[in-house]
């Protein structure tokens, strides 16, 4: 298998990475290819990711990159805040790009693991009014409705109560 590293770099204009060079700078830590690689690769790939999938994709690039070098990564993108890092109850964390991205919310079906994103003002507002109430400065939030997608409640009518 080809093997992208092996080939020369790209072109410098990839936004994201140069964000985690100054970041991994001011750590006092190095910028290396398969470090840029796994972050075009995960900001690529749609939706949320665990590190597994990731990999693969990673490695379907790259054969050679380990799983340790994608995990220690997504820490690192997560702290510089090009990932948001995300636990939707099945002990996976999961990753998704919070790189221009407006913010969203999720819900999330239990059986099948789909996780669908949706926006809306209402409960944004509502939320904010809770926190005003409370004398309350809210920096971030996340809201995540558990439940059957509506596939699952076709197929496992019995869960449905
Ligand atoms: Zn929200
Ligand atoms: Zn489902
Ligand atoms: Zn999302």
């Amino acid at each position: 298998m080809k093997d992208v590293l092996d080939q020369e770099p790209g072109e410098p204009d990839e936004k994201p990475v140069a964000l985690l060079q100054r970041y991994l700078a001011r750590q006092g830590l190095k910028s290396t290819r398969q470090r840029a690689l796994i972050v075009e690769t995960f900001l690529a790939a749609p939706g949320h990711l665990d590190v597994d999938d990731l990999l693969a994709r990673v490695r379907a690039r790259s054969p050679r990159v380990s799983a340790a070098t994608v995990y220690r990564t997504m820490k690192l993108l997560t702290a510089c805040g090009l990932a948001h890092a995300q636990n939707f109850g099945d002990g996976h964390t999961r990753y998704e790009s919070a790189f221009r991205r407006e913010h969203h919310d999720h819900l999330v079906c239990t059986v099948c693991g789909t996780i669908v994103e949706f926006e809306n003002d209402r409960i944004e507002s509502l939320q904010d009014q809770v926190a005003r109430r409370h004398g309350f400065l809210v920096r971030d939030h996340r809201l995540e409705l558990y439940g059957l997608c509506a596939d699952c409640q076709v197929r496992a009518p019995a869960e449905r109560q």
